[in-house]
């Protein structure tokens, strides 16, 4: 009886733990679940997304489809495009809980980056050079689906290939991006290092102690993509039912997916929820999220424009743990991003309005270019990413009956990522055995993560200590 007494005095200690740690460690803010229905990113303005309606939700209870996905971001609608070009004859449903690109789709810097800079570093460094040309010959083709798709279905979405600045903050950062250099060479990547003089000519600014050009990179309107892809898969004939939140998923050899409103039976489901996905049961233990913030200012006008330079319009960042990135908007506007970014406990979602990192990101706009005083900031938002510890992804096939396909974990780079996730989620569904298929990505398990509170207090001792 005593001891009975004693492990339920010690469970209801560690239940009321818990809950205190959750209400002190979590977002201070709020606690959203999928729908936040205000989101202020400037492309979703941009993309005109208040005229555009969503589409209707799923209402019925007993549907079927050949293939359900989950999500319509990026991942949902390049899988939706690839499978649906792959079998036409196949019924293929996308069900989204808000709408096609209210996501980190609809979100993010727009920064089309034509491989990952650090990826590729470490494992040149790690396995050599053979191994950095293979990864490096893999990601590139992300990049190049993003801009094929475009062209070939004239997707109006802002496309300014302008190449990208990487930023030094001090010497020893200009040395990495010496070493970043040679490497491209080596690879046979056109690069050119900027001194301290060149950039603060080029920028008009004293912030920046030199930096490395490429040509490789784009920028675009990432809602405006969504949005084109939305209807590109559309005219495919996938069936998109916006407005219909997944609530349960049954895994089978018919998968029973249950949705606010409806049901939907289906031998063949996709994962394409990113951040989101432990909220439906899968990857809690691979993946978490982490918070990512921007900031958009007014139009800048020509003395503005004049006054900052940045005549090559290069998408730039800097070489910080923080990670402050910036780039123009089609319509001149400066948009700041990074800076920094939290872990919520307990996997939270990034609330759209986190104080903190939106104060950071307007005071480093005016730290690198002063002479801005007084620009107004008209947008402010937030959104998720889905982070894994080796910053790779993981994309694949799983389940019993290996029927639940899923990409995602792309810890910042799902601009094309989630291009090339669409692509090998649909050759693994059709069974083909390709150099996508064998990518040492697909069907990995990224590295574990402990529960709460471990997970909490890992990340604030790596960010406190390590970076
Ligand atoms: C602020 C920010 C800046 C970024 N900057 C860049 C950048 O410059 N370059 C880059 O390459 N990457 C960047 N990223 C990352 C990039 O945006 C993502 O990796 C990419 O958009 C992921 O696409 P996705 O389709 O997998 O996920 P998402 O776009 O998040 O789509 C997932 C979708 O699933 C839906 N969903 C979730 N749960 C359910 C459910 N239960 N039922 C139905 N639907 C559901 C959501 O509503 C959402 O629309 C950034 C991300 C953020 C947040």
């Amino acid at each position: 009886m005593g001891f009975l007494k004693g492990v339920l005095t010690g469970l209801t200690a560690v239940a009321a733990g818990s809950a205190l740690l959750n209400k002190v460690l979590a977002d201070p803010e709020r606690k959203p679940l999928i729908s936040e229905y205000a989101v202020r990113s400037v492309w979703m303005h941009l993309a005109g997304f208040d005229e555009i309606k969503p589409n209707p939700p799923l209402l019925e209870n007993t549907t079927q489809a050949d293939v359900v996905i989950i999500g319509g971001g990026f991942t949902g609608l390049a899988a939706a495009y690839h499978l649906s070009k792959s079998h036409p004859n196949k019924r293929i449903i996308l069900l989204e809980a808000a709408r096609c690109g209210y996501g980190g789709s609809g979100r993010n810097g727009g920064i089309l980056q034509d491989f990952d800079n650090h990826l590729v570093m470490v494992l040149m460094q790690k396995k050599g050079l053979e191994a950095a040309r293979t990864y490096y010959e893999i990601d590139r083709q992300g990049p190049e689906l993003v801009r094929t798709l475009i062209r070939e279905h004239q997707i109006d979405c802002d496309l300014e290939e302008c190449g990208v600045l990487e930023l030094a903050l001090n010497d020893q950062q200009m040395e990495t991006l010496q070493t970043f250099h040679r490497n491209w060479k080596s690879l046979g990547i056109d690069s050119r290092i900027l001194d301290r003089e060149e950039v603060s000519s080029e920028l008009k600014t004293d912030r920046f102690a030199g930096g490395l050009h490429k040509d490789l990179a784009a920028i675009l309107n990432p809602a405006k993509l969504a949005h084109g892809l939305k209807t590109v898969v559309e005219s495919q004939g996938v069936e998109v039912y916006e407005r219909t939140r997944v609530m349960s998923i049954k895994p089978g050899s018919t998968v029973e997916i249950e949705t606010e409103f409806g049901s939907i039976s289906t031998p063949s489901l996709v994962l394409a929820t990113n951040a989101y996905t432990h909220q439906i049961g899968f990857f809690k233990e691979r993946i978490f999220p982490l918070g990512a913030y921007a900031i958009a200012t007014e139009p800048l006008d020509r003395n503005q424009l004049e006054s900052i330079g940045w005549q090559g319009r290069e998408a730039m960042w800097d070489m910080s743990p923080e990670f402050f990135y910036t780039r123009l908007t089609a319509d001149n506007r400066i948009l700041i991003g990074g800076e920094s970014s939290p872990y919520f406990y307990g996997n939270g979602l990034s609330t759209g309005n986190y104080k903190p990192t939106l104060e950071k990101l307007e005071k480093s706009l005016l730290q690198t270019w002063p002479q801005l005083n007084g620009i107004q900031i008209t947008h402010k938002w937030g959104g998720t990413l889905a982070m894994t510890l080796d910053y790779h992804p993981t994309i694949g096939v799983m389940g019993e009956n290996r029927n639940i396909f899923y990409g995602l974990g792309y810890s910042g780079h799902g601009v094309s990522w989630s291009q090339l996730a669409g692509k090998i989620i649909s050759q693994l569904y059709s069974g083909d055995d390709t150099e996508l298929t064998r990518f040492y990505c697909v069907n990995r398990k990224p590295p574990y993560l402990p529960p709460e509170p471990l997970r909490k207090a890992g990340f604030e001792l790596y960010t406190r200590f390590m970076m």
